[in-house]
This record gives C-alpha cells, sequence and structure tokens, in this order.
C-alpha cells in the first residue's frame, strides 16, 4: 500500500481516535527526538482520556537530560511494558532491532489483531508497523508528530509543545539544518507557551565538571587523516570505558558535536566503547558523503549527514573498518 505522509498521518490519526489504550516506544538509548516525540504524542492521547505509556528498550531509566520532558510521569520501565500492548506506536526507529528487548511487542500486537503506527525520518526505516508513516524529507520525527496532532485536532499545551520542541531543536542542530516550514512550526510551540532557553540548557548546555577532563583526554588524542573518506578528510576519536567512567551517555554523546567542527575533514566518527570488544560508532558528515550508507554497511543506520552503528572487536580492528566503509560511501 502506497499513500501519501498526509494520507498516512491522517490514518494515524483515525487509528488513535479509536485508540483507549496506547503504548509509545522510542529507539533505544532514546535522544530527545525519540522521546519527546513519544512524550509529545503520548501526553496528547493521555488528556483525551486514553491510557498511555511510553518505553525504550535500553536503559532502564529516562537519561536525566529528558527527565523533565516527562511532566505526566508516562514513562514505564521495559520490563513493564505489557506482553502483547492494545495498540502500538514506535518512534524515530528505522528497524526492529534498535526497540531492544522491546522488538517482541511489534509481532505480538499484530498477532492479537492490534495496529502498530510506524512514525519515522529515517532513509533507513523498514517498514515494520501495520501502518508507516515514514517521510526522511522531515528533518525531525517530533515534526511528523506535530502534524498528526494537527490531524486529530489535538490542543497544544505547553508540555506537549516542549517535547516535540526538543526533537526538533537536537535533530535540527539548533536549527541550523531547519526548512522555513520547520522554524514555522516552532514559532508555533513558542507561541504555546515554550521557553527555548530552558529547554536547550536542560538538553545539551549543561555537564558536569568532570565532562570538561573527559574532552580534554578524549580530543588530545583525536586524529585528522585528510587522506581517509574518499580524499574528503576524517577527523576521529575514540572515547574508552576509563574515559566515560562516572559520566552521563548525554556527556559522552556530546563530542561528537565538537570533533565535527574540525574544518578539514568532511566527516567526523567517534567510537564509544560500551563493553570490552563492543564500540557504538557515530558518523557526522558537512554535505558530500553519504555516511548512512557506512553505517548500514556496519550494521547499523541512520541519516545521510548523521548515522550509527554498534560493533565488536578490538579498537584498531573497528577503526578499519570504519575506514573501509567511508571508502565506499557513495557521494553526495
Ligand atoms: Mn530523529
Amino acid at each position: 500500500m502506497n499513500m501519501s505522509v498526509d494520507q498516512g498521518l491522517q490514518a494515524a490519526a483515525a487509528v488513535l481516535a479509536r485508540a483507549r489504550d496506547v503504548t509509545l516506544f522510542g529507539h533505544v538509548n532514546p535522544d530527545a527526538d525519540a522521546f519527546g516525540s513519544a512524550i509529545g504524542l503520548g501526553l496528547a492521547l493521555a488528556d483525551r482520556g486514553a491510557t498511555v505509556r511510553v518505553s525504550f528498550g535500553a536503559p532502564a531509566e529516562v537519561p536525566e537530560s529528558l527527565r523533565g520532558l516527562d511532566s505526566a510521569g508516562l514513562f514505564v520501565p521495559f520490563d513493564a511494558v505489557p506482553p502483547a500492548p492494545e495498540t502500538l506506536v514506535v518512534l524515530d526507529t528505522g528497524s526492529i532491532d534498535r526497540l531492544g528487548p522491546l522488538a517482541d511487542r511489534v509481532a505480538a500486537t499484530r498477532d492479537a489483531g492490534g495496529d502498530v503506527v510506524v512514525i519515522d525520518h529515517h532513509v533507513s526505516n523498514t517498514r515494520f508497523g501495520t501502518l508507516n508513516i515514514v517521510d526522511d524529507r522531515s528533518e525531525a520525527t517530533a515534526s511528523l508528530v506535530l502534524r498528526l496532532l494537527d490531524a486529530m485536532d489535538a490542543p497544544l499545551t505547553e508540555p506537549v509543545a516542549r517535547a516535540i520542541y526538543a526533537g526538533l531543536l537536537t535533530d535540527t542542530s539548533s536549527f541550523r539544518r531547519a526548512t522555513p516550514a520547520t522554524h514555522t512550526a516552532a514559532a508555533r510551540l513558542l507561541a504555546a507557551g515554550v521557553d527555548s532557553a530552558a529547554v536547550a540548557r536542560g538538553l545539551m548546555d549543561t555537564h558536569p565538571f568532570a565532562w570538561l577532563g573527559m574532552l580534554a583526554a578524549v580530543l588530545q588524542r583525536a586524529e585528522l587523516d585528510p587522506s581517509a573518506a574518499q580524499g574528503l578528510g576524517l577527523v576521529s576519536a575514540t572515547i574508552t570505558l576509563a574515559d566515560a567512567d562516572g559520566l552521563r551517555a548525554e556527556d559522552v554523546e556530546s563530542v561528537i558535536n565538537i570533533v565535527r567542527a574540525t574544518r578539514e575533514a568532511e566527516v567526523a566518527a567517534v567510537l564509544k566503547q560500551a563493553g570490552p570488544d563492543t564500540w557504538v560508532g557515530s558518523f557526522r558528515a558537512v554535505g558530500r558523503l553519504d555516511v548512512s550508507a557506512a553505517a548500514v554497511a556496519l550494521g547499523g543506520g541512520g541519516h545521510r549527514l548523521a548515522a550509527g552503528f554498534t560493533t565488536h572487536g578490538t579498537e584498531s580492528e573497528v577503526w578499519a573498518r570504519v575506514r573501509a566503509a567511508l571508502a565506499q560511501a557513495p557521494r553526495l
């Protein structure tokens, strides 16, 4: 079935209008777009009287920087999610494996005759729902949620607007990559009462003092290879378990945003050690190389200019694979 995004949103609004019990998932290790989208839609459904829960497969708690978005306490840890949710909405999640231990709920809901609504903007989305609204031209899943709320005629309360604003803010790199339509949407959210400075500070502008020491250690070891990434230049940094000790995931995630500023490199890559031989990688590109293809080759996915993956091996093995994947990535 091929339908336009607007038709998909109308269909989703119809599904959600009759749903009495809705479970919303973001991807594992949620960012502000995944969690903000789930909370924004969840709050609107709860305001209409539905029973609502929001969850993700890992970690077992909401990351500290996102906790303020859940003003109504909709979050439940993954092990408290019903085995077969009545109606499931999966947000900002390109494939089932990105749900971690909650992946089995998709088939459980579908097998029980329930709707699984997938709302996402990842170009690599595998369309695993019974209704899939995938728009890779949308800068954030939160933009699609705002359009869905409009299709539902849902009022834009401040908590709903704040959760959506959080997703727009982070997925557009603080509106650096936002279309005029997204700025217009953001204006509506501000008019609904969102305090933009407070949201930005809570999400991305606050770190513990130990963050400075981690940055000093990691950035000192960063490397620039102008010949890598097809001669477009690669800047790379590695964050070991020791570097990240005592810091929050959001403190460690910030490293890529510093490394990517390197003028001589088209591609920034950061490897974060997640276990003795497990590495989580992040790619950012300026605009000339499709790093989502490189991430897919490494078992992950994402967007053309921002993508990631999880893989196993020694640090040097993984870097060799990263460089090989970037050597094969399509030019834009
Ligand atoms: Mn997103």
